[in-house]
């Protein structure tokens, strides 16, 4: 099986199962833990930030964001597509009482301008906006890169209205690597960010959150009333820890996969390639070939490819480390025939 669907797939490499075995470990919730610890410190000091918390997912890391930037009944602006909206259950709804406010963005990047006037004045009749959530790479637009510039004038409008930034980084290493930027360069723009080590960068578990020290003593508060206060989790910390050091170089093997992949499923007549790759994903339309993304996942399936639903015609498909060049070839291959 070629698992195209998501780059959550990949399994943790002989290195890092080792480290796992290997990891020295103690109660992380006494701060114990000096391989969490170890974790903590390294990913704070790549994004130039003051402190960093472990958390169990990125999905854990957005909210816990939400809950320490905003209290009850805040509004919070994020692009309409954006993952903290579509696909993280309303959390920030059920768990912080907040009211999102979105906005259509352009590849997953919103106009600054429509940030400002999405921002409330003060009024009895109005909620108050407590955060504006950004993403890089954009996960539904096709894992786009959303522009340094564009994170610096949004920025810029927020600081005008001392409201704070989050960046939901799930795959900001993919964004670096697309632009050529040291990641700090992009984590600089906001003031907290959460990125994957369970995607890409192919560790088993976990996800990051930084920002400022202050923030990340009331975050830990806050992932310890979430059930997400872990003990001996070294265990888990350690994969992470290789990730962070060895696996961004590699992302850009990623990218040429799937800017590959996109080139050979373009010329088949009947797909369409949505958005233009510019890092590890290809968005396809199946329409042309008058079938529905789900008959076309399941021809896929039989033919030994994983990929994933995108909307009623739109197909996803991820590369990442398990995929190597030759899988890409295959899969062409087997697609023309299928579809010829
Ligand atoms: C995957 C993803 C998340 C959530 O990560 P989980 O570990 O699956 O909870 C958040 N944001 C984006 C953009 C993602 O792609």
């Amino acid at each position: 099986m070629i698992d195209l669907r998501s780059d959550t797939v990949t399994k943790p490499t002989e290195a890092m199962r080792k480290a796992a075995y290997q990891a020295e470990v103690g109660d992380d919730v006494y701060g114990e833990d000096p391989t969490i610890n170890r974790l903590e410190e390294l990913a704070a000091e790549k994004l130039g930030k003051e402190a960093a918390l472990f958390v169990t997912s990125g999905t854990q890391g957005n909210q816990i964001a939400v809950l320490t930037h905003c209290k009850p009944a805040d509004e919070v602006i994020m692009e309409a597509n954006a993952h903290i909206f579509v696909y993280e259950g309303a959390a920030m709804s059920a768990l912080a009482g907040i009211q999102p406010k979105t906005i259509d963005g352009d590849r997953g990047a919103m106009d600054p301008k429509q940030v400002a006037s999405a921002i409330r004045p003060e009024d009895i009749h109005f909620p108050e906006t407590g955060l504006i959530s950004l993403e890089n790479t954009h996960n539904k637009a096709g894992g786009t890169v959303v522009p340094l510039e564009n994170m610096k004038a949004i920025k810029k409008v927020a600081n005008q209205y001392k409201i704070p930034v989050h960046l939901d980084g799930a795959r900001i290493f993919n964004a670096a690597v697309a632009m050529n930027e040291p990641v700090h360069k992009i984590a600089e723009q906001v003031d907290t960010v959460q990125f994957c080590l369970s995607k890409g960068l192919g560790a088993p578990v976990g996800s990051i959150l930084a920002g400022p020290k202050e923030f990340i003593e009331r975050a830990r508060k806050w992932r310890k009333r979430l059930g997400g206060g872990l003990r001996q989790a070294g265990m888990i910390a350690a994969p992470g820890i290789i990730a962070l050091n060895e696996m961004p170089n590699r992302l850009q093997e990623d990218h040429n996969h799937a800017k590959r992949l996109a080139e050979g499923l373009g010329n088949i007549d009947g797909i369409e390639i949505e958005s233009e790759v510019e890092t590890n994903m290809v968005l396809v339309s199946v329409e042309n070939l008058g079938l529905t993304s789900e008959q076309f996942i399941e021809k896929l399936e039989k033919a030994g490819i994983k990929s994933g639903s995108y909307g009623t015609h739109s197909v996803r498909l991820v590369t990442n480390y398990d995929v190597s060049k030759e899988d890409i070839e295959t899969v062409i291959s087997k697609v023309n025939q299928l579809f010829k």
